[in-house]
């Protein structure tokens, strides 16, 4: 399974889709554990990415990656900002010598590890991108598991971010960064050809 800019076009617009429409609930899961604002931050910045690739056609996969990282970067602000940027820059340096999801979404994965030192089992988007870029790696990905990454985030106990801050309180509450990737990996899996 590899990206074009088409298929990886037609990915982000599904996942822009989602957050938008999703807004207010990825800021409710925010409010009890964070600061109530992560729905609003991945809205602007999905707006910013499609309105980047809108005014500008990307010569190649790698520009692709590189415009939606630089719109994420400007415009998502917070901590999942520079986070999902990362994410984007690493697959736009992977996509020079692979196409393949599963390589790029490798790249991704350690790239958020690296820039955000979290681990498994640490509450964020981590639990989400690592067994899920994992399940790419092995050639199938399904609902249900995307699913099972994002809820097995409700019972951990924050070691990252804002809902660090809580510490035994966090538990009992989905993640919001967990929600928004989950969108990310939905709308992967539900790209035509891909
Ligand atoms: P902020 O917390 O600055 O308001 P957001 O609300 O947009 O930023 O994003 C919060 C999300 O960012 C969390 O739900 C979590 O998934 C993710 N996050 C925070 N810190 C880290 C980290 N160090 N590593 C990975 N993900 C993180
Ligand atoms: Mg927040
Ligand atoms: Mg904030």
């Amino acid at each position: 399974m590899a990206l074009t800019v088409d298929n990886l076009t037609e990915w982000i617009n599904a996942f822009a889709q989602k957050v938008t429409d999703k807004k207010d609930y990825l800021s409710e899961l925010d409010t009890p554990i964070g600061d109530g604002d992560h729905g609003n931050n991945m809205a602007r910045g999905v707006k910013a990415v499609q309105e980047s690739l809108d005014a500008k056609a990307p010569a190649d996969l790698t520009a692709a990656f590189k415009q939606i990282a630089m719109a994420l970067i400007s415009k998502v602000g917070g901590a999942s900002g520079p986070l999902y940027g990362t994410a984007f820059l690493e697959m736009a340096k992977k996509s020079k010598d692979s196409t393949e999801i599963a390589d790029l979404f490798a790249a991704a994965d350690a790239g958020i590890k690296k820039r955000g030192g979290a681990q498994a089992g640490d509450k964020t988007m981590v639990d989400v991108w690592e067994p899920l870029a994992a399940k790419l790696a092995s050639g199938s990905l399904t609902q249900a598991e995307i699913d099972e990454a994002v809820n097995s985030t409700e019972e951990m106990i924050a070691k990252k971010g804002r809902a660090s801050y809580l510490g035994e309180r966090s538990s009992g509450h989905l993640d919001p960064g967990a929600m928004s990737s989950g969108y990310l990996f939905t709308a992967l899996i539900e790209t035509e050809g891909i």
